[in-house]
């Protein structure tokens, strides 16, 4: 079925339409054709960095990227051929020689794009010889990112998600051939680098090249339950997915597509969750009397709070009051709390700390 009146090609035989604009890659999508990507990043300009993507196209000489083609009319697109399966086949094989990559130990094991690949391609053993020793050591020396240099594909996924995502242009891909490398400016880890530590790239990373660093030996991607929340944090209302194992937060990552954040988190969202765990943390209201804080029950506090509020206004009028609700509160939460001071109170003394 014509899916617009913008242009057809035929995919695989059959006739599909398109919008101008659309790469091949695309095109197959939406009309559920699988092409497997490493590389691509939905919304960001494509690289074609991969090649995994490859399809046949009639009239070309080689295997087209269909990430970066874009889609013509009266194209005739080939995505399941074997001279596409056999391209596809050893775009794997070398990936998986040209670094160290031990499934049973990394931490991406279950949730690895090369690793279904491999699978897929029922590939048992390395069909070329890997370096044996890493070329560039690990760099784990911040709280939150641990990059494995031996498990990078030089996808560039990270480079994207950093540049136009976040649009932090904290690193890029350094040096040329097999030296090539994801570096920061000056090559540096990310401690002393422009990196801000919001772990996009690590939410985009195909294989297990860039982890969560206090998440490592947590969890396994299918121990975990994912449960949708919203981010507690900010007014934004970020959506993120909680990955829980025995009733544990083990790691934090985006929902992708949802709005307002499309798959991104700030540092805070993605990394700072252990707060609920602190042992620091109050969990009864606290009454300050002289400089001593005692607990206290709900109902004390609320009655105190209450009674001073009755106080003061009752002494010095309603605009003696005022009120700033939190950044984290809900916008119900917002909602009532400006109904209680214009409508109980009479003071429009009413605002919102809008700075996370
Ligand atoms: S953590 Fe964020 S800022 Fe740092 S390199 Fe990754 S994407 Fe860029
Ligand atoms: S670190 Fe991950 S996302 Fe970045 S280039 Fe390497 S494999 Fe790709």
């Amino acid at each position: 079925m014509k899916a617009t009146n913008e242009g057809v090609l035929l995919l695989n035989g059959k006739e599909v339409g398109f919008i101008e604009g659309q790469t091949v890659l695309e095109v197959a999508q939406v009309n559920g054709v699988h092409i497997p990507t490493l590389c691509h990043l939905k919304e960001m300009t494509p690289t074609g960095a991969c090649r995994i993507c490859c399809v046949e196209i009639k009239g070309m000489r080689t295997l087209a990227a269909a990430c970066s083609t874009p889609a013509t009319a009266g194209m005739e697109v080939f995505t399941e051929t074997e001279k596409v399966h056999k391209a596809r086949r050893l775009i794997v094989e070398l990936l998986v020689s040209s670094g160290q990559h031990n499934c049973i130990s990394c931490e991406a094991n279950g949730n690895c794009r090369l690793q279904d690949l491999v699978y897929f391609y029922h590939i048992e053993k390395q069909a070329f010889a890997s370096p044996e020793v890493p070329l560039y050591p690990t760099d784990a020396d911040n709280p939150f990112i641990v990059r494995d240099f031996s498990k990078c594909i030089l996808c560039g996924r990270c480079v994207q998600a950093c540049n136009e995502m976040v649009v932090n242009r904290a690193i890029t891909i350094g040096y040329r051939g097999a030296k090539s490398k994801v570096v920061t400016g000056g090559d540096g880890s990310y401690m002393g680098s422009d990196c801000v530590f919001c772990g996009q790239c690590v939410e985009v990373c195909p294989v297990g090249a860039l982890v969560e660093n206090k998440g490592r030996g947590t969890g396994r991607n299918w121990e975990t339950k994912k449960v949708r929340t919203t981010c507690p944090y900010c007014g934004v209302g970020c959506q993120q997915l909680l990955h829980v194992k025995g009733g544990k937060i083990v790691k934090v990552t985006a929902v992708q597509d949802a709005q307002p954040n499309k798959g991104r988190l700030c540092i805070k969202g993605r990394f700072a969750y252990d707060f609920i765990y602190s042992k620091e943390r109050l969990t009864t209201p606290l009454i300050r009397e002289k400089d001593q804080f005692r607990e206290a029950s709900w109902d004390e506090a609320l009655d105190l709070v209450a009674s001073k509020f009755k106080e003061i206004i009752g002494s010095d009028g309603p605009d003696a009051v005022a009120g700033v609700s939190c950044a984290r509160s809900t916008n119900e939460d917002s909602y009532n709390m400006q109904k209680l001071f214009r409508a109980v109170f009479k003071t429009n003394n009413i605002d919102h700390c809008a700075r996370t």
